[in-house]
């Protein structure tokens, strides 16, 4: 790691700061690990506005560890529904049945472990999360990485590219052995709310004195190119006489894995015979990749079990292919075509 500290980050600034300017986010509000591990698993990947609600929501369906463990995957994932990155909810899952067992079967009896390393070796939990939730929720002196804390360290630094190892030393140095969790969650937030990606607010940061990159802070760190995949896919979506679309559950790994929905075939539709009408499009963006989906619609009736979409979890992309089929009237079209030729 590059030696330079000019100055040292005043460590007493940044949590004043924090004792006065932090959100008041509704998982500060309690000391239930359970609930903080919530938060952390939602926040990975989904904004704070959205994973309030979806923290929420979750936590009053699952209120205890044993709760969900109690439940079965597809109750998990109608509550995680929308919130997206389902691996998330499914390993929560197996985190919650595992805590459960009694220590003699490899478990932890019931209680979250409050060790890092307890922490680290549960499904779903890196490095990241087990420092979080030891120090925030059981005050252990380990110090979290994130995205805003790579921010926040590059800035100060005047670092392009700082590796793991350079953040995590970085992180270990400043951490405040007596406030751990505050102070990781003080570094967080400044990146979150002050040292922000476009328009950091450097005359407002408690730590600017220390900073080496305050005169041009978007420099650092460098961007990452991210490439987007665009991929192309069609569906068609067959409905049953009660008026539900035939999905089905998909397999616990891979895209949407373990939520249902009409069937999807990667690459272009085939030529379609009279028996299929063309819909729409629905376009759908994930981190990585943006679908194209093109949907069709069958004319006839299906025997088959349709299932009533509020009834299982489904993603939003298929959320969003059913919608449009109903929005177009060819499946009410359909069944009352349907009727009719039962009433002659
Ligand atoms: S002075 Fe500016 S660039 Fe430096 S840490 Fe504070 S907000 Fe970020």
């Amino acid at each position: 790691m590059r030696v330079v500290a000019l100055s040292r980050l005043s460590q007493t600034n940044l949590l004043e700061w924090y004792d006065e300017h932090k959100r008041d986010l509704p998982w500060r509000n309690t000391n239930d690990p359970w609930a903080i591990l919530l938060s952390e698993i939602l926040l990975q990947q989904t904004q704070v506005s959205r994973g309030i609600v979806y923290w929420q929501r979750m936590i009053e369906t699952f209120p205890t560890i044993e709760s969900m463990a109690n439940s079965s995957i597809d109750t998990v994932l109608k509550a995680w529904e929308g919130a997206g990155y389902y691996s998330r909810a499914r390993r929560l899952h197996a985190l919650s049945q595992l805590v459960m067992l009694p220590s003699s079967e490899g478990g932890f009896d019931g209680s979250l472990p409050s060790s890092y390393i307890a922490l680290l070796s549960l499904p779903g939990i890196g490095p990241y999360t087990a420092a979080a939730v030891s120090s925030i929720a059981f005050g252990q002196p380990f110090a979290c990485v994130d995205g805003n804390i790579k921010r926040v360290m590059a800035r100060q630094q005047r670092m392009m590219e700082p590796s793991t190892k350079d953040l995590q030393s970085w992180a270990d140095e400043y951490l405040v052995q007596l406030r751990p969790g505050d102070w990781n969650q003080a570094l967080m937030e400044l990146g979150a709310t002050v040292c922000t990606p476009q328009i950091p607010q450097c005359h407002h940061c408690p730590i600017q004195s220390s900073c080496e990159g305050k005169d041009t802070p978007t420099a650092y760190p460098k961007a990452k190119k991210i490439t987007v995949k665009k991929v192309m896919f069609w569906t068609c979506v067959e409905f049953n006489r009660q008026g539900n679309p035939i999905i089905s559950q998909r397999k616990p790994d891979g895209l949407f894995g373990g939520l249902w929905g009409p069937q999807l075939h990667e690459g272009e539709a085939p030529d379609m015979n009279s028996e299929q009408t063309f819909i729409g499009t629905v376009e759908h963006k994930l981190s990585h990749r943006s679908m194209t989906v093109h949907v069709y619609m069958a004319t006839r009736l299906s025997s088959q079990v349709g299932r009533h979409p509020g009834d299982v979890a489904m993603s939003v992309l298929d959320q969003k292919i059913i919608e449009l089929v109903r929005q177009s009237g060819h499946e009410q079209t359909l069944l009352s075509e349907m009727d009719d030729m039962d009433h002659i």
